[in-house]
């Protein structure tokens, strides 16, 4: 399984990052994880036209996790020279399918195909949620301490793991699904506590690490007031190797 950073940065403009999103590739196929604005572009640049995706998967429906949702579509739609056949499947929490339709109500057909759908399968609020992606990867995901539906994702496919905390703030529920995972990919919005608790910071992703002893930490989603090197000196002390993950980084596990 290799998993690519798309974006690791924010919705805040930075030359060098773009809002959220990876790539997930087992078997030849692609998996979509998250898409904010500029995702299609950094997809290409990663080797992947969006009109050949094999599905996409939501962390949750924020703008700097979707934004590029309406262009993807439109892209299928479009297709040129590869016009699309089979069905878009896409899966996000609970909810998903009603913001899809939203956003049918305002694009209609532009984001419609004629010879394929857009197939959402929604997963839990509530508790675990599973499901077999393509390429024989096993989505398993449990319910985040954020808004929008949001989702820990973890990703599964012969006998190793990447774990996406998706944006959060404390949550013992990261901590079970990165249980010994081999990447975990995490939120590191803050540089500590704030009015607004859904957003992690370096001690709760520290204390999270020693619990769950994921094989090796990239953190991801900082804004302008966290100080990357004062973060990395805190995770560490979790005792795991832990990076700042950047556009365009990839890893085969
Ligand atoms: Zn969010
Ligand atoms: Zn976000």
């Amino acid at each position: 399984m290799r998993f690519t950073v798309l974006g690791s940065g924010t919705t805040l403009p930075d030359a060098d990052r773009g809002p959220a999103g990876f790539l997930v590739q087992a078997e030849g196929r692609s998996i979509l994880v998250d898409g904010g604005s500029g995702t299609l572009q950094r997809l290409k640049r990663a080797g992947v036209d969006a009109r050949e995706l094999d599905g996409g998967v939501y962390s949750h429906r924020h703008v700097d996790h979707t934004g590029d949702l309406v262009p993807l579509l439109f892209t299928l739609k479009v297709g040129i020279d590869r016009p699309r056949t089979r069905d878009y499947p896409i899966w996000g929490g609970q909810g998903f399918q009603g913001f899809l339709s939203a956003l049918l109500g305002v694009y209609g057909q532009w984001i419609q195909g004629t010879a394929w759908s857009t197939v959402v399968t929604e997963l839990p609020l509530d508790g675990p949620g599973e499901a077999l992606l393509p390429g024989g990867v096993l989505l398993r995901t449990l319910p985040a301490n954020h808004a929008a539906g949001a989702l820990h994702l973890r990703f599964e496919h012969d006998g190793r793991s990447v774990t996406f905390s998706g944006d959060t703030g404390a949550s013992p529920a990261l901590a079970e699904l990165a249980e010994a995972t081999d990447l975990l990919v995490c939120e590191c919005a803050y540089d500590g506590p704030e009015d607004y608790d859904g957003h992690l910071y370096a001690e709760l992703i520290r204390d999270m690490v020693a619990q769950a002893r994921p094989a090796q930490v990239w953190l991801t989603h900082m804004y302008p007031q966290v100080d990357p090197e004062r973060a990395l000196r805190v995770v560490r002390e979790a005792g795991a190797p832990v990076i700042r993950a950047r556009d365009g980084q990839s890893v085969e596990l």
